[in-house]
Protein backbone atom coordinates (compact mmCIF):
# COMPACT_ATOMS: atom_id res chain seq x y z
CA UNK A 1 0.00 0.00 0.00
CA UNK A 2 1.32 3.76 -0.81
CA UNK A 3 2.68 5.39 2.60
CA UNK A 4 0.44 8.06 2.35
CA UNK A 5 -2.94 6.50 1.66
CA UNK A 6 -5.87 8.80 3.69
CA UNK A 7 -3.30 11.49 4.32
CA UNK A 8 -3.17 15.09 3.50
CA UNK A 9 -0.75 17.26 2.63
CA UNK A 10 -0.43 21.08 2.03
CA UNK A 11 2.78 21.83 -0.03
CA UNK A 12 3.31 26.00 0.59
CA UNK A 13 4.55 27.03 -2.90
CA UNK A 14 3.75 24.23 -4.51
CA UNK A 15 3.07 25.23 -8.21
CA UNK A 16 6.47 25.06 -9.49
CA UNK A 17 10.37 24.45 -8.77
CA UNK A 18 10.80 21.94 -5.96
CA UNK A 19 7.32 22.34 -3.97
CA UNK A 20 5.56 20.97 -7.75
CA UNK A 21 7.72 18.03 -7.59
CA UNK A 22 7.17 17.68 -3.42
CA UNK A 23 3.34 17.69 -4.26
CA UNK A 24 3.37 15.45 -7.17
CA UNK A 25 5.59 12.58 -4.95
CA UNK A 26 3.40 13.07 -2.16
CA UNK A 27 0.18 12.86 -4.21
CA UNK A 28 1.87 9.58 -5.97
CA UNK A 29 2.40 8.04 -2.64
CA UNK A 30 -0.99 8.24 -2.08
CA UNK A 31 -1.89 11.53 -0.54
CA UNK A 32 -4.54 14.69 -1.33
CA UNK A 33 -2.44 17.34 -1.77
CA UNK A 34 -3.24 21.39 -1.63
CA UNK A 35 -0.98 24.07 -2.75
CA UNK A 36 -0.39 27.45 -2.68
CA UNK A 37 0.76 29.51 -5.35
CA UNK A 38 2.02 33.47 -5.23
CA UNK A 39 1.17 34.45 -8.89
CA UNK A 40 1.37 31.68 -11.34
CA UNK A 41 -2.57 30.53 -11.11
CA UNK A 42 -1.96 28.61 -14.82
CA UNK A 43 1.03 26.36 -13.29
CA UNK A 44 -0.77 26.13 -10.16
CA UNK A 45 -3.91 25.22 -11.90
CA UNK A 46 -1.27 22.70 -13.95
CA UNK A 47 -0.20 20.89 -11.09
CA UNK A 48 -3.46 20.45 -10.02
CA UNK A 49 -4.82 18.33 -13.30
CA UNK A 50 -1.57 16.55 -13.05
CA UNK A 51 -2.48 15.02 -9.43
CA UNK A 52 -6.01 14.42 -10.17
CA UNK A 53 -5.13 12.49 -13.04
CA UNK A 54 -3.46 9.88 -10.91
CA UNK A 55 -6.95 9.73 -8.79
CA UNK A 56 -5.97 11.56 -5.94
CA UNK A 57 -7.86 15.24 -4.85
CA UNK A 58 -6.11 18.43 -5.58
CA UNK A 59 -6.53 21.91 -4.63
CA UNK A 60 -4.26 25.13 -5.00
CA UNK A 61 -5.42 28.30 -3.35
CA UNK A 62 -3.77 31.66 -3.97
CA UNK A 63 -1.60 32.63 -0.32
CA UNK A 64 1.33 34.95 -0.65
CA UNK A 65 3.41 33.28 2.00
CA UNK A 66 3.79 37.32 3.64
CA UNK A 67 0.21 37.39 3.96
CA UNK A 68 -0.56 36.57 7.55
CA UNK A 69 -4.09 36.04 6.28
CA UNK A 70 -3.87 34.70 3.56
CA UNK A 71 -1.83 31.38 4.32
CA UNK A 72 -3.79 31.36 7.11
CA UNK A 73 -6.85 30.83 5.51
CA UNK A 74 -5.55 28.61 2.89
CA UNK A 75 -4.48 26.12 5.93
CA UNK A 76 -8.19 26.73 6.97
CA UNK A 77 -9.31 26.13 3.05
CA UNK A 78 -7.03 22.58 2.93
CA UNK A 79 -8.64 21.32 6.50
CA UNK A 80 -12.56 22.12 5.09
CA UNK A 81 -11.86 20.48 1.66
CA UNK A 82 -9.56 17.39 2.99
CA UNK A 83 -10.86 17.22 6.56
CA UNK A 84 -7.41 17.54 7.98
CA UNK A 85 -3.36 17.78 7.45
CA UNK A 86 -1.07 15.00 8.18
CA UNK A 87 1.61 16.64 5.97
CA UNK A 88 2.82 20.54 5.93
CA UNK A 89 5.55 20.90 4.01
CA UNK A 90 7.12 24.75 4.25
CA UNK A 91 8.41 25.14 0.97
CA UNK A 92 7.46 28.95 -0.54
CA UNK A 93 10.78 30.69 -0.40
CA UNK A 94 12.38 33.53 -2.33
CA UNK A 95 15.81 34.91 -3.00
CA UNK A 96 17.04 38.44 -3.66
CA UNK A 97 20.99 38.01 -4.54
CA UNK A 98 22.18 41.36 -2.95
CA UNK A 99 25.21 41.88 -1.41
CA UNK A 100 23.97 42.87 2.38
CA UNK A 101 25.20 46.51 2.32
CA UNK A 102 23.80 47.10 -1.04
CA UNK A 103 20.25 45.65 -0.19
CA UNK A 104 17.42 47.50 0.87
CA UNK A 105 15.73 47.06 4.37
CA UNK A 106 12.39 46.74 1.99
CA UNK A 107 14.02 43.72 0.11
CA UNK A 108 15.63 42.09 3.32
CA UNK A 109 12.22 41.95 4.85
CA UNK A 110 10.45 40.53 2.36
CA UNK A 111 12.57 37.42 2.52
CA UNK A 112 12.46 37.26 6.13
CA UNK A 113 8.42 37.92 6.10
CA UNK A 114 7.95 35.25 2.56
CA UNK A 115 10.75 32.84 4.04
CA UNK A 116 10.24 32.51 7.73
CA UNK A 117 7.41 34.64 9.04
CA UNK A 118 5.11 32.51 6.50
CA UNK A 119 6.23 29.04 8.10
CA UNK A 120 5.50 30.59 11.42
CA UNK A 121 1.94 31.13 10.23
CA UNK A 122 1.35 27.94 8.67
CA UNK A 123 2.29 25.66 10.78
CA UNK A 124 0.71 27.69 13.93
CA UNK A 125 -2.64 27.39 11.84
CA UNK A 126 -1.68 23.58 10.69
CA UNK A 127 -0.76 22.16 13.81
CA UNK A 128 -4.85 22.64 15.01
CA UNK A 129 -5.49 20.56 12.15
CA UNK A 130 -3.23 18.08 12.21
CA UNK A 131 -3.98 14.51 13.81
CA UNK A 132 -1.32 12.53 15.88
CA UNK A 133 1.80 11.49 14.35
CA UNK A 134 1.77 14.05 11.62
CA UNK A 135 4.74 15.61 9.68
CA UNK A 136 6.15 19.19 9.26
CA UNK A 137 8.47 19.39 7.10
CA UNK A 138 10.37 22.77 5.70
CA UNK A 139 12.56 23.04 2.96
CA UNK A 140 15.33 24.83 4.69
CA UNK A 141 19.11 24.92 2.01
CA UNK A 142 22.71 24.31 2.90
CA UNK A 143 23.21 27.88 2.95
CA UNK A 144 21.02 27.70 6.72
CA UNK A 145 24.25 26.31 8.29
CA UNK A 146 27.24 27.28 5.53
CA UNK A 147 26.89 30.25 3.17
CA UNK A 148 29.83 30.94 1.32
CA UNK A 149 27.87 32.77 -1.11
CA UNK A 150 28.32 36.63 -1.06
CA UNK A 151 24.99 38.19 -1.88
CA UNK A 152 22.89 35.73 0.24
CA UNK A 153 23.57 37.03 3.74
CA UNK A 154 19.79 37.29 4.66
CA UNK A 155 18.74 34.61 2.61
CA UNK A 156 20.89 32.27 4.55
CA UNK A 157 20.06 34.08 7.81
CA UNK A 158 16.27 33.32 6.74
CA UNK A 159 16.92 29.12 6.19
CA UNK A 160 19.17 29.06 9.63
CA UNK A 161 17.08 29.97 11.27
CA UNK A 162 14.41 26.86 10.49
CA UNK A 163 17.25 25.15 12.35
CA UNK A 164 16.22 26.26 15.45
CA UNK A 165 12.58 26.46 14.17
CA UNK A 166 12.74 22.58 14.00
CA UNK A 167 14.02 22.10 17.29
CA UNK A 168 11.93 23.75 19.38
CA UNK A 169 9.14 22.53 17.71
CA UNK A 170 9.93 19.17 17.38
CA UNK A 171 10.15 19.41 21.07
CA UNK A 172 6.91 20.94 21.81
CA UNK A 173 4.66 18.48 19.62
CA UNK A 174 6.67 15.44 19.89
CA UNK A 175 4.64 13.86 23.08
CA UNK A 176 1.66 13.85 19.57
CA UNK A 177 4.17 11.87 17.59
CA UNK A 178 4.63 14.72 15.43
CA UNK A 179 7.86 14.95 13.25
CA UNK A 180 9.32 18.39 12.88
CA UNK A 181 11.93 18.34 10.26
CA UNK A 182 14.35 20.60 8.44
CA UNK A 183 15.44 19.25 4.33
CA UNK A 184 18.43 21.80 3.53
CA UNK A 185 18.66 21.11 -0.46
CA UNK A 186 21.59 22.62 -2.22
CA UNK A 187 22.20 24.13 -6.02
CA UNK A 188 18.80 22.54 -7.38
CA UNK A 189 17.56 23.15 -10.88
CA UNK A 190 14.79 25.29 -10.91
CA UNK A 191 13.43 28.50 -12.28
CA UNK A 192 14.91 30.10 -8.51
CA UNK A 193 18.47 28.84 -9.41
CA UNK A 194 18.81 27.69 -13.13
CA UNK A 195 21.70 25.36 -13.03
CA UNK A 196 22.18 27.51 -16.91
CA UNK A 197 22.47 30.87 -15.03
CA UNK A 198 26.06 32.39 -14.61
CA UNK A 199 26.00 32.29 -10.73
CA UNK A 200 25.88 28.61 -10.99
CA UNK A 201 29.17 27.95 -11.82
CA UNK A 202 30.39 28.92 -8.16
CA UNK A 203 28.00 26.67 -6.61
CA UNK A 204 28.96 23.87 -8.80
CA UNK A 205 32.22 23.99 -8.16
CA UNK A 206 31.34 23.43 -4.21
CA UNK A 207 29.44 20.04 -4.72
CA UNK A 208 31.40 17.11 -4.67
CA UNK A 209 29.17 15.39 -7.67
CA UNK A 210 30.02 18.14 -10.28
CA UNK A 211 26.08 18.86 -10.83
CA UNK A 212 22.76 20.46 -10.01
CA UNK A 213 20.54 18.50 -8.28
CA UNK A 214 17.15 17.96 -10.02
CA UNK A 215 13.91 18.54 -7.67
CA UNK A 216 12.95 14.87 -7.73
CA UNK A 217 15.99 14.48 -5.45
CA UNK A 218 14.10 16.91 -3.12
CA UNK A 219 10.81 15.51 -3.34
CA UNK A 220 12.17 11.50 -2.37
CA UNK A 221 13.90 12.95 0.82
CA UNK A 222 10.72 14.71 1.55
CA UNK A 223 8.45 11.07 1.09
CA UNK A 224 10.46 9.83 3.08
CA UNK A 225 10.69 11.79 5.92
CA UNK A 226 6.79 12.11 5.60
CA UNK A 227 6.51 8.14 5.91
CA UNK A 228 5.56 6.60 8.65
CA UNK A 229 8.88 4.87 8.32
CA UNK A 230 10.15 7.96 9.48
CA UNK A 231 8.51 8.21 12.50
CA UNK A 232 11.85 8.21 14.69
CA UNK A 233 13.35 11.51 12.73
CA UNK A 234 12.73 14.71 14.17
CA UNK A 235 14.71 17.97 14.70
CA UNK A 236 16.87 17.02 12.36
CA UNK A 237 18.30 19.17 9.97
CA UNK A 238 18.85 17.01 6.69
CA UNK A 239 21.09 17.83 3.63
CA UNK A 240 20.71 16.97 0.23
CA UNK A 241 23.36 19.35 -1.28
CA UNK A 242 25.32 16.76 -3.86
CA UNK A 243 28.27 17.06 -0.88
CA UNK A 244 28.24 21.09 -1.00
CA UNK A 245 28.32 21.41 2.82
CA UNK A 246 30.82 18.35 3.03
P1 LIG B 1 10.96 28.45 -7.62
O1 LIG B 1 11.10 29.92 -7.74
O2 LIG B 1 11.34 27.59 -8.75
O3 LIG B 1 9.46 28.10 -7.18
C1 LIG B 1 8.93 28.79 -6.09
C2 LIG B 1 7.53 28.32 -5.78
O4 LIG B 1 7.10 29.03 -4.63
C3 LIG B 1 6.55 28.62 -6.87
O5 LIG B 1 5.52 27.67 -6.81
C4 LIG B 1 6.04 30.01 -6.49
O6 LIG B 1 4.73 30.28 -6.96
C5 LIG B 1 6.04 29.90 -5.00
N1 LIG B 1 6.23 31.20 -4.36
C6 LIG B 1 7.19 32.13 -4.63
N2 LIG B 1 7.00 33.21 -3.86
C7 LIG B 1 5.91 32.93 -3.11
C8 LIG B 1 5.22 33.66 -2.12
N3 LIG B 1 5.56 34.90 -1.77
N4 LIG B 1 4.13 33.09 -1.56
C9 LIG B 1 3.72 31.86 -1.91
N5 LIG B 1 4.34 31.12 -2.84
C10 LIG B 1 5.43 31.66 -3.43
O7 LIG B 1 11.84 28.06 -6.32
P2 LIG B 1 12.53 26.68 -5.90
O8 LIG B 1 11.66 25.55 -6.23
O9 LIG B 1 13.92 26.71 -6.37
O10 LIG B 1 12.61 26.88 -4.31
C11 LIG B 1 11.66 26.29 -3.43
C12 LIG B 1 12.24 26.35 -2.01
O11 LIG B 1 13.47 25.64 -1.98
C13 LIG B 1 12.53 27.77 -1.51
O12 LIG B 1 12.21 27.85 -0.14
C14 LIG B 1 14.03 27.88 -1.69
O13 LIG B 1 14.59 28.80 -0.79
C15 LIG B 1 14.46 26.46 -1.40
N6 LIG B 1 15.77 26.13 -1.94
C16 LIG B 1 15.99 26.12 -3.28
C17 LIG B 1 17.24 25.81 -3.78
C18 LIG B 1 17.54 25.79 -5.25
O14 LIG B 1 18.73 25.70 -5.58
N7 LIG B 1 16.56 25.85 -6.14
C19 LIG B 1 18.36 25.49 -2.87
C20 LIG B 1 18.00 25.50 -1.48
C21 LIG B 1 16.76 25.81 -1.05
P3 LIG B 1 4.42 31.54 -7.94
O15 LIG B 1 5.02 31.21 -9.27
O16 LIG B 1 2.94 31.65 -7.99
O17 LIG B 1 5.07 32.73 -7.31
Amino acid sequence: MPTLTNKVALITGGSRGIGAAIAQRLAANGADVAITYARDAQAAAAVVTAIESTGQRALAVQADAADTEAVAAAVNKTAATFGHIDVLVNNAGTAFPRLFEEATLEEMDRVIDINFHGVLVAAQAALKHMPDNGRIISIGSCLGERDMTPGMTAYAATKGAFRMFTQGLAREVGSRGITVNNVQPGPIDTDLNPAAAEWAAPQLANTALHRYGHVEEVASLVAFVASPEASYITGANLTVDGGTNA
